[in-house]
């Protein structure tokens, strides 16, 4: 089989135009005589790797030069804990519980202090974001924490929560670079490498220079961002290979116009599926369509059998990884930024398909 059409929610697809750089430069980086795996990360070549996809990346995001960017390992699972650890000095914050990583993220944080979930949608298995009301919100927290897109459950925040002083630290894993936001807006940003910049292995932090301090000795060193904003990203060996397909990401991404460009043909192929959902007799979306994901879309046909019918078919097609999560079931289509428009055009026509086949 040849390439297919991956809807894998992550690790997930790859700009096919990065993976043959990457494969042409695997021997020998630009005359190095090495690859990037096998190359020192204290040498000047990985140095300027590291250098530009920074840079890169601060253009992408037109990020403010008061933040520092991080390129950290332990996913966003050690994000969960390093941010209530380094942020928590009044021992306090505010947490949404949209979803199963939301969860993992208070879970984690209230082994540091208190948290106060300030609203959640639990109540309706994660199909919405919910509303959220400033009065509620702690006036003394050390920050206040949301996931801007849920993986999971295919929901997107809309509209940023007003927090004043209380710096917004946003979990971004599944919709970095997805759609335009203010950096300025936040305090502090962490999103895993590979749902939509790269391979597993690398995590980027956004932080805004007034959080980094150095206040609690007894942080374990790897832990602190301080060190880590101190030297640059390479306190330790930091994990090279990711970090450089992370960079030509960004450069095809900057090829590509940029965020706004991005965003516009997610728009489009968002719709394009949810369109298809909309009309459906035989597929429903399963998410409050003011809250849809443009990078998450869960569908389901209402029949267990049915959907196992489908992912199957669909599979032997060339449409890979459709199964749902195994907390909602039914199917879900990631389609990030690396997923081609053909991709869910010929989706949605397959699906189309299948309706008139199984009527
Ligand atoms: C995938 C995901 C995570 C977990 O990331 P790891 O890199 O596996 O630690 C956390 N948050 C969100 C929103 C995710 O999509």
């Amino acid at each position: 089989m040849g390439r297919v059409f991956n809807f894998s929610a992550g690790p997930s697809v790859l700009p096919e135009e990065v993976l043959k750089i990457a494969g042409n430069e695997m021997m020998d980086w630009h005359g190095s005589g090495m690859s990037v795996m096998e190359m020192s990360h204290r040498s000047k070549w990985y140095d300027g790797i590291i250098k530009q996809a920074e840079a890169d990346l601060r253009d992408l995001m037109d990020i403010p030069s008061n933040y520092k960017v991080l390129f950290l390992q332990g996913g966003a699972y050690t994000q969960f804990a390093m941010v209530p650890m380094n942020l928590m000095k009044k021992g306090k914050a505010d947490y949404v519980n949209t979803g199963a990583w939301s969860k993992k993220a208070i879970s984690e944080a209230r082994k540091f202090g208190k948290v106060n979930v300030i609203a959640s949608s639990e109540d309706s298995s994660f199909t919405y974001i919910p509303e959220l009301d400033p009065e509620t919100f702690s006036k003394d927290a050390d920050y206040f924490h949301i996931t801007t897109n849920n993986t999971i459950y295919g929901t997107r925040y809309t509209k940023l929560p007003e927090t004043g002083k209380v710096p917004l630290v946003a979990d971004m894993s599944s919709n970095i670079l997805s759609e335009k936001y203010d950096v300025s807006k936040f305090g502090l940003i962490y999103a895993g490498a590979q749902k939509n910049m790269g391979p597993a292995g690398v995590v980027v932090v956004i932080i805004r220079e007034d959080l980094v301090t150095d206040t609690q000795p007894e942080i374990p060193t790897m832990l602190k961002y301080k060190i880590h904003v101190e030297s640059q990203s390479l306190y330790n060996t930091p994990p090279c290979y990711s970090v450089y397909i992370c960079g030509l990401v960004y450069q095809w991404l900057k090829k590509m116009g940029g965020v706004s460009a991005i965003q516009k043909v997610n728009q489009e192929k968002a719709a394009i599926l949810y369109d298809f959902l909309d009309s459906s007799s035989m597929f429903k979306g399963t998410v409050a369509k003011k809250d849809r994901s443009l990078m998450n879309i869960p569908f389901i046909t209402g029949d267990k059998d049915l959907d196992a019918q489908f992912i199957q078919e669909a599979a032997a097609k060339g449409f890979v990884n459709l199964k749902g999560h195994r907390s909602v079931g039914g199917m879900r289509a990631s389609i990030y930024n690396a997923m081609p428009v053909e991709g869910v055009q010929a989706l949605v026509s397959f699906m189309k398909e299948f309706e008139a086949k199984n009527k």
